[in-house]
């Protein structure tokens, strides 16, 4: 049976990469529907490759200017705009499988909705799990989901996994995160107060949208991902530690009672964990090149330095504190990314923003979705209020 596909942030880097895995086999994925926040180009040549049923721009300009461009090249696809737009085409009935890939706390709701409505739920969006917590694990239960991690750390952990999670606490004593420190693995911390956007967002492997390449280098996509592994995998925060491996070869890793430790290793291709979700627990061709283990000089790690990366902790003190809290440290980390990309502040100062937002708001046990955005919009004004302060 052919699989129908939503991807939410079809015009994103995890998005044109399930595309490329999913034009591969015509055969077994066809794509239900396409979305995007702005971006009309890339996403007008995606509606005319993959002919969706449904194409959803979150911005109206940009829904008119795309069903305009349709038009015009006499496509039939459906353009809708709107973020309830989005929630119904990843809860739709026709729908198999979502790939969820907004960035950031926007795509909690449409990650929400494909997981009460069961479907395969391909998590590559961390920001709505760190959010949505304990209420989105519920929400995959209760939905009856089936929810594979995008992201290659998290993909990686569950591929060593056995497949029943009702004996992972009897059997996993902790689980290793790979982190590759990111382009100032080696700089003087002392020289990193001034560094640019440019030079941020230079990652040293491969090219990631514009958020997630400045959290790779704070070091606060490795705390992020802590967070995603403590619900994905149901571990206490002292169950997760992260290692610097900066060749990105191994994946992560989880180490067993008995001290074995099994790790899934790759090229650095976003297509392989992607691949994966797409076919669990099948295996199909995901366009990525094989490791050539004659041509690898070295595997090497090394300690996660807290002067050079204060922002990792974070995600431990998070964790550890009331419920909630995650959900501050988002919010506000995804306030100071923006100003620092906008040039309102110095990159050392995301840091700063974010533990001042974890010191100064705190969160009183909210009990919906709702309440969790409530929390998350109260956080950015305090984080606006605070970067505000910066300037004078
Ligand atoms: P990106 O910036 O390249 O793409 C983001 C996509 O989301 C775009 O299609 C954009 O149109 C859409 N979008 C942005 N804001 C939106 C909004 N407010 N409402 C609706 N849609 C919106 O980002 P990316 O690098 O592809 O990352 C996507 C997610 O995957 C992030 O959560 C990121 O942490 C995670 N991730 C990415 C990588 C990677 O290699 N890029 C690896 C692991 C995890
Ligand atoms: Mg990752």
């Amino acid at each position: 049976m052919t699989m129908q596909v939503t991807v939410l942030g079809s015009t994103g880097s995890i998005g044109t990469n399930t595309l490329d895995v999913v034009a591969r086999h015509p055969d077994l994925y066809r794509v239900f529907a396409l979305s995007a926040h702005s971006r009309v180009d890339l996403m007008l040549a995606q509606c005319l490759q993959f002919q969706p049923r449904y194409a959803v721009m979150t911005s109206a300009a940009a829904a008119s200017a795309l069903r305009e461009g349709l038009r015009a090249a006499g496509s039939r696809v459906d353009v809708l705009e709107g973020e309830a737009a989005l929630e119904m085409v990843a809860s739709h009935s026709d729908v198999h499988a979502v790939m969820a890939a907004i960035v950031g706390a926007a795509g909690l709701r449409p990650a929400m909705a494909a997981a009460k409505a069961g479907k395969r739920l391909m998590l590559a969006n961390k920001e709505a799990l760190v959010v949505g917590g304990k209420l989105f694990m519920d929400a995959v239960a209760d939905g009856g989901a089936t929810l594979l991690p995008i992201d290659s750390e998290h993909s990686a952990i569950f591929q060593c996994l056995p497949e029943d999670p009702a004996v992972w606490p009897q059997r996993v004593d902790h689980i290793i995160l790979t982190a590759s420190g990111g382009p100032f693995r080696t700089r003087e911390p002392s020289s990193l107060r001034d560094v640019t956007p440019q030079q941020a967002g230079n990652h040293p492997n491969f090219a990631m949208g514009r958020k997630i390449s400045i959290d790779s280098a704070t070091m606060m996509n490795k705390a992020l991902e802590v967070i995603e592994a403590r619900w994905l995998f149901n571990l206490q925060p002292e169950q997760i530690q992260v290692v610097i491996h900066p060749q990105q070869i191994v994946h992560s890793m989880v180490q067993f009672r008995d001290a074995s430790v099994l790790a899934q290793l790759g090229t650095p291709d976003m297509r392989v964990p992607i691949a994966c979700g797409l076919a669990w627990p099948e295996r199909v061709a995901s366009g990525a090149a094989p490791l050539d283990f004659a041509k690898l000089s070295a595997l090497t790690f090394e300690e996660a330095d807290a002067r050079r990366f204060p922002g990792l902790h974070l995600s431990w003190q998070a964790l550890r504190a009331a419920e909630g809290t995650t959900t501050v440290l988002n919010a506000a980390n995804e306030v100071a990314v923006a100003a620092f990309l906008d040039g309102r502040m110095r990159f050392d100062q995301i840091y700063q923003i974010n533990a001042q937002a974890l010191d100064g708001v705190l969160p009183e046990a909210p009990g919906s979705i709702d309440a969790l955005l409530a929390l998350d919009a109260e956080v950015r004004c305090y984080a606006e209020a605070r970067i505000a302060e910066l300037a004078v």
